[in-house]
């Protein structure tokens, strides 16, 4: 069997959910909403199930769906795409990262990863054959420098594989950061494949910018996308690929021996919501806003240091002040004896991870969030 699948534990994210279903916890850990998602996009999807094409879509999505994307990207954030030659629907952003990283990676080329990063990508980056190179963010700000990137960039860079809004860490990289990264990729003649999926999960009136709209990345850089996310709807699994054709070319010829399409009715009820107005995702940060804020300010009166979170479905706490060290244990205490599960964010980490800072997914209703907080109230120190 192939060592790198066979020598890796089940994810975090299904350990915890299956560790607080066996013990009844509030489950804060993996990240998905507890609300039920707009009804009619659901009614959407519904109908085009009961009415609509259940064969093969095209291979690389529903035109409709591929025009709604490049039009939602074009309003959203000033991308201008060529839906025919430069979008492409797939089952999942991770599928699209996958696919991606299969499409670009040649056997030794050396790739950068950032971590905190999400546990799929190193798993696949070296499927793929791929060199992991590590940049190491450290809390509280999550920060890269010319220095780093300095260290981890080389000769043999393919490319960088970047998650903006980042999780775990709840942080936005604005221009200055994407600039930096811009030109080591420039330098090196390297492709950024971005994880984007949070891009309309940001606070604060920050605009999420796309990599797409730095300079010297249009043509280098794969911009990855989820309904899932935008929608709140999760266990969807339809994902966006946006690339300049000479990279879509390549991209397309892995997905379509990966997954091949992806279900016809969830795209056409996709390609319904993304033509939404301003107002509901508006609405739809708006919520989350107000959900980080109960939560963040509960966990700040219960004396926890609360780290900053400017996006993403996730507040961090430090747990080094409560004289822990170790993560993983405070999490497995947290989901038995208080019964509120969390994730140990050195989960995110490959290789020198950081110990003491522990995710909570505040994406759920206000009673929720109380009970939590009212559980959390209980842990001795
Ligand atoms: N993206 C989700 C999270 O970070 C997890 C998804 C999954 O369980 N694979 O919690």
């Amino acid at each position: 069997m192939n060592p790198i699948f066979a020598d890796i534990p089940t994810t975090i994210f299904e350990t915890m959910s299956r560790l607080a279903r066996e013990t009844g916890a509030i489950n804060l850990g993996q990240g998905f909403p507890d609300d039920p998602g707009a009804e009619d996009v659901r009614r959407k999807a519904a109908d085009a199930l009961m009415e609509g094409w259940n064969q093969y879509p095209p291979m690389m999505g529903w035109p409709e769906l591929r025009q709604a994307v490049a039009r939602h990207y074009a309003h959203h954030q000033g991308v201008s795409l060529d839906w025919e030659s430069e979008v492409m629907i797939t089952s999942g952003a991770t599928e699209a990262i996958a696919g991606a990283l299969m499409a670009l990676i040649k056997p030794g080329d050396e790739v950068v990863l950032f971590q905190p990063l999400y546990d799929a990508y190193l798993p696949l980056v070296l499927r793929a054959g791929g060199v992991p190179r590590f940049v190491t963010l450290e809390p509280p700000h999550w920060r890269f420098t010319e220095a780093m990137l300095a260290k981890a960039f080389s000769d043999k860079t393919k490319l960088v594989l970047f998650n903006n809004p980042l999780n775990p860490a709840g942080i936005v990289y604005g221009k200055e950061d994407l600039d930096l990264l811009a030109r080591f990729c420039v330098k090196h003649d390297a492709y950024a494949i971005c994880d984007e999926v949070w891009e309309h999960v940001v606070f604060d009136g920050v605009q999420h910018l796309s990599m797409l709209n730095i300079e010297g990345m249009r043509e280098r850089t794969v911009k990855i996308g989820s309904a899932g996310k935008i929608f709140s709807l999760t266990g969807w699994k339809v994902g966006f690929s946006c690339a300049a054709p000479a990279l879509m070319r390549v991209l397309s010829k892995a997905h379509q021996f990966l997954t091949f399409t992806t279900p016809p009715n969830l795209q056409t009820a996709v390609a319904y919501g993304l033509a939404k107005d301003e107002g509901f995702f508006t609405a739809l940060r708006a919520g989350l806003e107000r959900s980080r804020d109960r939560f963040s300010t509960g966990l700040e009166a219960l004396g926890f240091s609360v780290l900053p979170s400017a996006g993403t479905y996730f507040v961090n706490i430090d747990i080094a002040p409560l004289g822990e060290i170790d993560d993983a244990a405070f999490c497995q205490r947290l989901v038995r004896e208080q019964g509120v599960a969390a994730i140990p964010v050195s989960a995110f980490y490959a290789e020198n991870p950081v110990k003491t800072v522990v995710r909570f997914c505040f994406a759920k209703r206000d009673d929720v969030l109380d009970g939590a907080l009212e559980r959390l109230a209980g842990l001795k120190r």
